[in-house]
């Protein structure tokens, strides 16, 4: 271990050897903690940066940190990780022989190592308890703890061994302990069974500000799920399917049109499973498409985009799947799509337990909210959310444009009168058939053709599908929780029926219900703008690199420190440290080779005469340009449409041909009294062209700008925001 690192402080660690500037929200106040000396329990989301708060403090104490992990393709990632990044860290686990533990513990006890991350089923071994009574161990930091409660999802009895462990010790470390799942019962039982001596608790909110929340209906789901993933050639997702059956179907077609999937799924033999894994990791397969089976302990990091092509049984399951997207902090979308039929095969999977049906008629609401969803997420997990609009999920980015406010009193009476005649015996289907007049079996059997409410509504089963979904949101009718659940009034039914009620909707459009998904998929939030073939080159090379060394391309630089290197065009090796996760270390290894190559793409760029960066939230390629001859001032307003969406300031036609002038495209001439701006030669060749137009009588002449000088001046936005003329 270097010996300047002693005196390193917090910032300083997470700067040299991580490579980040600022710490994020519960961060530095567990680090605090942990370096008085008291025991602390974080519980934080996946993709809030737990492994940090042990990490750090262990690169500060004086002895050495033991870091209890349940799997071992979690160490093994966190290890190459760490050695990457200078932190001298090493695993001790059965993927390991009895000769090489061995060796990793002489080397431990020569003081080789900062961090040592183990298996709880090796804590009271013989030869590891030996070394740990003769080592110097400042602190036990306890990963995944929710492992320890028997309330909990994943129980491991080895894991309530720890306090033997500890107590063997001659002196008792800090104990820290981290989950992202935990309910208050089981948090307690957490500090209690580790035997935590009054540790700070800090629960930092459960909100994932990056991660933009989906939900659609389609009729053909893949041709949803293919729409969807049409712009994401090359990000890494995941599509989470309800059975094995769905699962193989889905990656056969998506490999069929040309993506690259594999699958995950308890049905297939171990090995596969593990080749499918790594391949994923490291990133040889795009896209996995995977059971719930698939998930746990995978901590990479670049994954964008989570698509639950069924709806899962719970909102604990969604969240904590979707939650595996954008880890890095990157932009992420989260896309579930719903069907009815998703409901009947969670009845059939789930057990009948009342609890069980209550959760999942909470998903099914979330499905059909036209709330935030966001907010409906937090709400669940007992958190109030911030705004009522978060502004980056499906319902909140819609809720102007693609929703209207739609009257349905008279449908709302119609149904609870239908609900009463029917003696609130039957389910959602016969209900809405019965609105809709339908003569099937099951309605001429039960007679309920002789209802007055018979064919009383003419609207499509969905909307009222919808129609009463929301009643049921909004408490005018009850759906109980079943197998096969009843629709009965509910504690405002009587409201209703008043002669002055008055009840409304959120709905969307009726255009809008068949399911024109263009629309929303431009609204979906995207990854910082960058040049895209930049990215692809730097992709590229940490490719060449991971490989090289046989690891997964995210241990070598995150997606997020590739994006960030685009934007910040780094060209000396002190600029390439002021990115975003490049510390000291691999700054030394990697600097030069990726500045080469951002070095090359600048100069291609400029010689090409291409602006290489285009300011932040700013993406050129979603200025639209037109195949037919434009003035300038149409120009202007293509342009200035995006400009003010990214909260910058208007440019006047004035200015692009200033501009234009400076570069040399345009001339000033003067005509008499006036003066005018036309092309010249170099300015004719990039498209631009004259006219002469009546205008108000006068004949005046007029620039047209073809589709290829739009786009010339369209990737130059910045420079003309910038210019000054
Ligand atoms: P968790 O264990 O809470 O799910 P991780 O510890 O795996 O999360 O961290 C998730 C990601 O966040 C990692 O890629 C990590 O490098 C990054 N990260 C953690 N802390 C910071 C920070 N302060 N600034 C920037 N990135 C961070
Ligand atoms: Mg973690």
């Amino acid at each position: 271990m270097n010996k300047g690192s002693a005196q390193m402080t917090a910032h300083g660690i997470l700067k040299e050897y991580f490579g980040y500037d600022s710490f994020r929200e519960g961060q530095e106040e567990l680090i605090q903690d942990i370096l008085s000396g008291r025991d602390v329990l974080g519980i934080m989301p996946t993709g809030a940066g737990k492994s940090l708060c042990f990490q750090v403090p262990a690169m500060i104490f004086d002895g050495v940190t033991l870091v209890i992990s349940p799997l071992i393709s979690l160490m093994k990632d966190q290890i190459h990780a760490l050695t990457q990044s200078g932190v001298p860290a090493a695993f001790i686990n059965s993927s390991l022989t009895d000769r090489q533990i061995s060796k990793a513990l002489n080397n431990a006890r020569n003081g080789a190592y900062k961090l040592i991350y183990i298996a709880p089923e090796r804590l009271l071994s013989g030869e590891f308890l030996s070394f740990a009574q003769a080592a110097n161990i400042s602190m036990l930091a306890v990963d995944e703890a929710h492992c320890i409660s028997q309330w909990g999802q994943d129980f491991r009895p080895s894991y309530t061994q720890i306090p033997e462990f500890v107590a063997k010790l001659q002196i008792r470390p800090v104990v820290s302990a981290f989950t992202a799942t935990a309910t208050p019962r089981v948090k307690e039982d957490i500090a209690a069974k580790l035997e935590q001596k009054n540790p700070t608790v800090l629960v930092s909110g459960f909100d994932r500000p990056n991660l933009f929340f989906d939900i659609k209906h389609p009729h053909d789901k893949f041709s949803a799920l293919a729409e969807f993933l049409s712009d994401k050639r090359d990000r890494s997702g995941i599509v989470y399917c309800a059975t094995r059956a769905t699962v193989e179907s889905v990656c056969e077609k998506l490999n069929q049109a040309k993506h690259n999937a594999s699958r995950y799924h308890a049905g297939l033999a171990d090995s596969e499973r593990r080749e499918n894994q790594d391949d994923f990791l490291h990133d040889r397969v795009q896209i996995m498409v995977a059971t719930n089976a698939f998930g746990m302990g995978i901590d990479k990091s670049n994954v964008s985009f989570v698509v639950h092509y069924n709806m899962p049984k719970d909102l604990e399951g969604y969240y904590q799947e979707a939650g595996r997207a954008g880890r890095d902090g990157e932009p992420a979308n989260c896309l579930l799509l719903y069907s009815k039929g998703d409901v009947s095969t969670n009845l059939f999977l789930i057990s009948d337990e009342q609890q069980n049906l209550n959760r999942l008629q909470e998903m099914e609401r979330f499905c059909t909210t036209s709330d935030c969803l966001r907010q409906f997420i937090l709400n669940y997990f007992g958190e109030s959310a911030k705004t009522e609009n978060c502004g980056n999920c499906t319902n909140c980015t819609n809720c102007e444009t693609a929703f209207e406010i739609a009257d349905i009193t008279i449908d709302t009476q119609q149904i609870i009168s239908c609900v009463i005649r029917m003696k609130e015996r039957f389910g959602t289907r016969i209900l809405v058939d019965v609105l809709r007049g339908k003569r099937n079996a099951k309605v001429l059997n039960f007679g309920l053709d002789k209802l007055s409410t018979f064919g009383i509504n003419n609207k499509s089963a969905a909307h009222l599908g919808e129609i009463i979904n929301h009643l049921i949101n909004e408490n005018y009718l009850v759906k109980t929780a079943e197998k096969f659940p009843i629709i009965k009034r509910g504690t405002r039914a009587k409201e209703a029926l008043s002669p002055d009620a008055q009840i409304f909707m959120k709905a969307k459009p009726q255009a809008m219900r068949l399911q024109s998904d263009k629309k929303y998929a431009a609204r979906q939030s995207t990854l910082r703008p960058v040049n895209t073939a930049l990215f692809a080159a730097l992709k590229a090379l940490r490719l060449e690199i991971a490989n090289e060394q046989g690891l997964p391309a995210f241990v070598i630089f995150h997606d997020s420190t590739l994006t960030d290197m685009c934007l910040k065009l780094p060209s000396t090796p002190e600029e390439f440290l002021n990115v975003s996760g490049v510390g000291g270390v691999k700054a030394e290894k990697y600097g030069a080779k990726f500045l080469k190559k951002i070095g090359e793409f600048i100069a291609d760029a400029l010689e090409a005469n291409i602006s290489p960066t285009p300011p932040p939230d700013f993406d050129s390629s979603k200025i639209e340009t037109l195949a037919e001859n434009i003035t300038v001032s149409i120009l202007a307003d293509k342009i200035n449409c995006h400009l003010i969406e990214c909260g910058y300031d208007k440019i006047t036609g004035r200015r692009i041909n200033d501009w234009l002038v400076s570069k040399g495209h345009m001339a000033i001439i003067s005509k008499g009294t006036k003066t005018a701006k036309t092309p010249t030669e170099e300015g004719a060749i990039l498209g631009i062209t004259t006219e002469t137009r009546e205008i108000r009588g006068e004949s005046t002449q007029i620039n047209l700008f073809n589709e290829n000088a739009q786009k010339y001046v369209v990737t130059n936005v910045q420079e003309i925001v910038n210019f000054s003329p």
